[in-house]
């Protein structure tokens, strides 16, 4: 028996969040100096410590602990939660996707997202897409501003309770960016990429995703890109699937100063 570990990106992979989202990172300089920022920084493919660090750095900022920084970012989302809940839809297809993937017996799937973990369910909640995803198995912004750090972070989740390996042969990341397909590589998972994002079917390609989807409307064009390149499927206990806690608390592979709790 082989299970496949899907990894989903969330912004503009899996949903679009508007404006709320971005203003995070001004908001939560604001909180941190007292000032708004005058320096804007790139955050396509990015997690979120690491943009925060960076806009820091660029204001001459330093020494902000990490678990005063990650506060600032969850705070500055759940203030502008309404706006959120209002400007942020799903990508269309995605809801149909993750769907199909759930129903694979040989498929377990969570997240890998920049976003830190109390950020990225309050994203997919606001476009009701959390319930789709296993959360607790995933990688976050708020395991290590290395995005590639993130995939070996979630399949050690994926082993601890699953009690199987996951290595770049059954690992699959799905995002929009060409940090996503780095990171999937270099952390030793297989890059599917969509071009719903700022990147051309191209770059991505160039970039070494094994597969490039203009979207996810074609629900039988992900499975297969997913699927294509798994193990021959084997029986999958239901029953295992279905008592494993879909809470989002991570498992041990975390050295994160984010508890976990939901917000
Ligand atoms: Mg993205």
């Amino acid at each position: 028996m082989r299970t496949t570990l899907v990894l989903w990106d969330i912004d503009h992979t899996l949903m679009v969040s508007g404006p709320a989202a971005t203003s995070v990172y001004p908001r939560a300089f604001a909180l941190l100096t007292g000032r708004p920022p005058t320096a804007t920084v790139e955050t396509a493919g990015r997690t979120e410590r690491a943009i925060l660090q960076e806009l820091l750095a660029l204001e001459g900022i330093t020494g902000i602990a990490q678990s005063a920084a990650d506060r600032a970012m969850v705070r500055s989302l759940r203030a502008v939660a309404k706006e959120l809940r209002d400007h942020s839809h799903a990508l269309p297809g995605a809801r149909e996707a993750l769907a199909a993937l759930r129903a694979e017996p040989r498929v377990i799937q969570s997240l890998l997202t920049g976003n830190l973990l109390r950020n990225a369910v309050r994203k997919l909640r606001a476009v009701a897409l959390y319930e789709c995803v296993e959360a607790g198995i995933g990688a976050y912004g708020s395991d290590s501003a290395e995005r590639a750090d993130l995939v070996g972070v979630a399949q050690q989740r994926a082993r601890h309770r699953y009690g199987a390996v996951f290595g770049p042969d059954n690992t699959v990341v799905i995002g929009d960016t060409v940090r996503d397909v780095q990171a999937a590589r270099a952390g030793g998972a297989r890059p599917i990429a969509v071009a719903t994002g700022t990147y051309t079917a191209a770059e991505l390609r160039g970039a070494g995703a094994e597969a490039v989807l203009p979207d996810l409307r074609d629900t039988d064009a992900v499975l297969a890109a997913v699927l294509g390149g798994s193990p021959p499927d084997g029986p999958q206990p239901r029953e295992q699937r279905a008592a494993a806690p879909t809470t989002a608390t991570p498992g041990p592979a975390t050295g994160s100063t984010d508890t976990g709790r939901l917000p």
